[in-house]
This record gives C-alpha cells, structure tokens and sequence, in this order.
C-alpha cells in the first residue's frame, strides 16, 4: 500500500524558521485587536469633539439670545432682571452677574454673565462665552479659560469656582 500524502499543508510540521499556522493565527488575532482598539479609539475621539463641538455652539447660540435679550436692560434702562433670560433648565450653565448696572459706561467692559465653568475641550484650549457691556455695546466674547482668568476681576465675573 502507498504512503498517503496528507491533504493539507497545514499538517505538515513547521520548517524551521517559519512560523507555524498556530502563530500565523496568534499574529492575525493580535493585528485584528489593535486595529478594532485603534478605529474604536478613532470614533471615541470623533464623537468626543463632535460633543464639544455641539455643547460650545448650543452656549454661543444662547449667549447671543441673552446678549440681545439683556441689551436694552443694560443700555437704556441700565437695570437688568433678576434672572436670565433664558429657560430656567439652562440657567446653571452661566453666572449671572445683575448687580453689574450701576458700572455701566464707565469706559471699562462690564461681564454681565459668562459660562459658570469653562467648556473642556479634547483639541483645543478650555474656554468660556463671556457677555460683556462695552463701549455702549452688548457683546459676546470666547476666551479661553487663560484670557478669562485674566480678565474676570476687572469685568466683575467672579463665578464661584465648581470642582
Ligand atoms: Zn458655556
């Protein structure tokens, strides 16, 4: 009877200096877990910024709301409310700064509000919406969290600090 061949190179013995189909496979398996770890880390960090993106634009949107909503107050009738004027739900978000009417037109940029804690960010700097009277003018202001510290106590924005 002839000696059969077997039917798959597989089982046949590894040749010295190659890698077995076991360690083939060990390797394969290794490769595929750090590709899924990267393209997993990848959307992390897309849906990461994406988030900040979204919460920095959602601020900037209702900083000029309450920008426009506070110009009048501030300008003509130099009192402002009691509260924002926003919805109570996102009130929290800011620090609110109504006592500031009596500074008004002084020459110097007043903060009437700005976010209560900065905005963490993954790619760029911390920062923070500042609404300020200057020059006559309601305006709103990014800074990042460095700018703000720096300028906060000349405007009068003392938001307690949130740990
Ligand atoms: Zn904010």
């Amino acid at each position: 009877m002839p000696h059969s061949v077997p039917a798959s190179t597989d089982a046949r013995p590894p040749r010295p200096g190659r890698p077995s189909e076991v360690a083939r496979r060990k390797r394969r398996v290794i490769i595929q877990m750090i590709a899924f770890a990267a393209v997993t880390g990848v959307l992390i960090v897309i849906v990461m910024v994406r988030r900040d993106q979204q919460s920095v634009e959602q601020c900037r949107r209702e900083a000029h709301a309450v920008a426009a909503a506070l110009r009048r107050d501030a300008l003509e009738s130099r009192t402002l409310p009691m509260n924002l004027p926003i919805p109570p739900a996102r009130r929290a978000h800011y620090h609110y700064n109504p006592v500031n009417s009596m500074f008004f037109g002084g020459g110097r940029p007043v903060g009437l509000c700005c976010c209560a804690s900065p905005h963490r960010l993954l790619l760029a700097p911390n920062g923070r919406h500042v609404v300020l009277v200057a020059d006559d003018r309601v305006e709103v202001r990014w800074l990042s969290e460095a700018e703000f510290q720096a300028h906060k106590a000349g405007w009068q924005l003392q938001p307690p600090v949130i740990r």
